[in-house]
């Protein structure tokens, strides 16, 4: 096989068109095809870029049934670029299946980095960056929406979501009613582009913000979400303590206490206190 042929995975520019790499210019224009998810959207993208190689389509619909169809031209010798809309594909993009398929039949997946919304929010969001989770977006349905926090309610890490405008208000409504009104959150706005904008406080005031302006209820937005975290007036959360109590019927407290803070992103010591006071 063919080890120069491969599968690039180029991300694109999330707004500012200042962000295409060089590398990824270059990449375009060398391979023989490039899968869009839109080839009218990105037709755009290419021509400002003076790139003039073919595209073909790509997207949720017809991802499974034309993931062969390039597995062939790749066993033919020839290279092919996916591209999405903006930023990097596979992040609530398509490609999974396609990445998938292309591995398992033995050719080069090779990925450029790039712009990701959610990369570059957490970067200059001020909350927690050493542990975070990534949860695309929430569901449209309220009960839906609801289940799904109230499973994360307890999550120690960063939570990042990406919000579409006309949902983002109730998505801080849920997030009052399930995550409670204090929570922290930051509400980032057309990142990248002109309008930048960067809401950050509890929740309820920036739901408050959101729903005055509706300036905020515009244009593309990621919510993040400071992870629940133990203070003196807190309580430690109920799946640590599961975790301390397991570990403790096999470890002496201390240790079993070093372990769980360390699963759970928690202080030792808060999780030692706990157990003590418990008689665990
Ligand atoms: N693959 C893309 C990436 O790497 O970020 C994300 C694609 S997803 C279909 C589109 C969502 O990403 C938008 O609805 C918004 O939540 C978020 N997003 C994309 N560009 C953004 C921007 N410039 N500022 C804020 N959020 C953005």
């Amino acid at each position: 096989m063919d080890q120069s042929v491969a599968l690039y995975i180029v991300p694109t520019p999330i707004g500012n068109l200042g962000d295409m790499s060089s590398r990824a210019i270059e990449v375009l224009n060398q391979v023989s095809l490039i899968a869009c998810e839109d080839t009218r959207h990105s037709g755009k993208l290419l021509s400002h870029f003076g790139i003039t190689t073919k595209t073909t389509a790509l997207h949720d619909h017809n991802e499974r049934a034309r993931a062969q169809w390039i597995v062939d031209q790749l066993a033919a010798g020839q290279s092919i670029a996916l591209i999405s809309d903006a930023g990097t594909p596979l992040i609530s993009d398509p490609g999974y299946h396609l990445v998938s398929h292309v591995r398992q039949s033995g050719f080069n997946v090779i990925p450029l980095p790039g712009p990701c919304a959610a990369i570059t929010a957490l970067s200059a969001s001020g909350l927690p960056s050493d542990r975070f989770t990534f949860e695309g977006f929430l569901p449209s349905k309220e009960k839906a929406r609801a289940d799904k926090l109230l499973a994360l309610k307890e999550d120690p890490r960063t939570l990042i979501f990406y919000e579409s405008p006309h949902r983002i208000e109730h998505s801080l409504t849920t997030m009052v009613e399930v995550l409670g009104a204090d929570r922290h959150v930051v509400m980032a706005r057309e990142v990248t582009k002109t309008f930048e904008t960067f809401l950050s406080g509890p929740v309820s005031e920036v739901l408050a913000k959101v729903s005055t302006d509706p300036n905020q209820q515009k244009g593309e937005i990621v919510l993040m979400v400071h992870g629940h975290h133990v203070s003196d007036d807190e309580g430690i959360p109920t799946v640590a303590i599961n975790t301390l109590k397991l570990l403790c019927e096999e470890l002496p407290l201390k240790k079993a206490a070093a372990i769980a803070a360390q699963i759970h992103g928690l202080k030792k010591n808060a999780l030692y206190k706990y157990g003590l006071e418990s008689d665990l």
